[in-house]
């Protein structure tokens, strides 16, 4: 049976997963942002899933915020100087 690897987090890229277990399901916690993964009965289905979101992650919003604060501080310095 060839195992599905996780992949990174698609909130920091962090490789650290914790797979945790309870009875109601299989889950993934990133050790670095402690971003939650899908909660799934099946184990495989739950590496599947995850790695389905990191896919849907692959653009992440956090650039776009970084890139707005960042236009937003230049506009000031530069409106200043007019
Ligand atoms: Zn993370």
């Amino acid at each position: 049976m060839a195992k599905t690897k996780p992949l990174p987090c698609p909130f920091c890229g962090g490789t650290k997963l914790e797979l945790l277990h309870r009875d109601w399901g299989w889950w993934f916690v990133c050790k670095k942002c402690d971003a939650l993964g899908p909660c799934v009965k099946g184990k495989d289905e739950m590496v599947a899933k995850w790695n389905r979101r990191v896919e849907a992650k692959h653009n992440p919003t956090g650039d776009k915020i970084a890139q707005a604060v960042f236009t937003k501080y230049k506009k000031g310095a530069v409106g200043n100087g007019n």
